[in-house]
C-alpha cells in the first residue's frame, strides 16, 4: 500500500473542504444553479403565487442576520429601482442590479414591517422631484445595504432578490 496507488488529484479532493450540505453557509442567489427557480415554492395562501423556501439572511459572511422567514414574500417581477448611486454598489456582497428603465426580481413584503424579523432603514431620500420619498432596506445588524427599498409610509417592502442571503 502507498500513496502512489491513488489517482492523480484524489488525496488533494479529500482534503479540499467541502460547502455541500453546509447549512452554515449563505448562499446567494448566484451560487444556484437554477437561480431564482431553486429557492421559490407555492404560497400555502394561494398556490398561485411564489415565495422563498428559505430563510432570508444579510448576505454578508459573518453576519447572517436573519431578514425575513421562509414563506412570507412574494416574488414579483417589476420595475426596478435605483439602490445605489452612480459609484454602483459598495459592498461585493451586493451585485448591480438591473438597470433601469427594465424590470428586476423581488421579494415583496406586505402590509407592514411586522412581517420582518430583523429590518433596518436609511433616512428617506428623494429619487426625483415627482417621486415619492423613499427608504432603503438595510440589515438591521451589521447595516450593509441597500437590499431593497419601500416607500415613505408605505405598506408594501421590496427585496431585491440578489441582495439577500438564502439558507
Ligand atoms: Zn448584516
Amino acid at each position: 500500500m502507498s500513496n502512489q496507488s491513488l489517482p492523480p488529484g484524489a488525496l488533494e479532493a479529500l482534503k479540499r473542504p467541502s460547502n455541500v450540505g453546509d447549512r452554515s453557509t449563505i448562499r446567494k442567489l448566484s451560487d444556484f444553479n437554477e437561480g431564482i427557480l431553486a429557492v421559490v415554492t407555492s404560497r400555502n395562501i394561494d398556490l398561485g403565487e411564489l415565495t422563498h423556501k428559505f430563510d432570508l439572511l444579510c448576505p454578508r459572511n459573518g453576519c447572517g442576520s436573519v431578514i425575513l422567514k421562509a414563506g412570507v414574500g412574494r416574488w414579483v417581477e417589476h420595475d426596478g429601482v435605483e439602490l445605489d448611486n452612480e459609484k454602483g454598489p459598495l459592498h461585493p456582497d451586493l451585485p448591480a442590479l438591473p438597470t433601469t428603465p427594465g424590470t428586476a426580481q423581488w421579494w415583496l413584503v406586505s402590509p407592514n414591517m411586522m412581517e420582518f424579523e430583523n429590518i433596518g432603514f436609511t433616512r428617506p431620500v428623494q429619487q426625483d422631484a415627482a417621486a415619492k420619498k423613499l427608504k432603503f432596506l438595510i440589515c438591521a445588524e451589521c447595516d450593509l445595504g441597500p437590499l431593497g427599498w419601500c416607500e415613505e409610509g408605505g405598506s408594501e417592502f421590496w427585496l431585491a432578490c440578489s441582495r439577500v442571503g438564502y439558507r
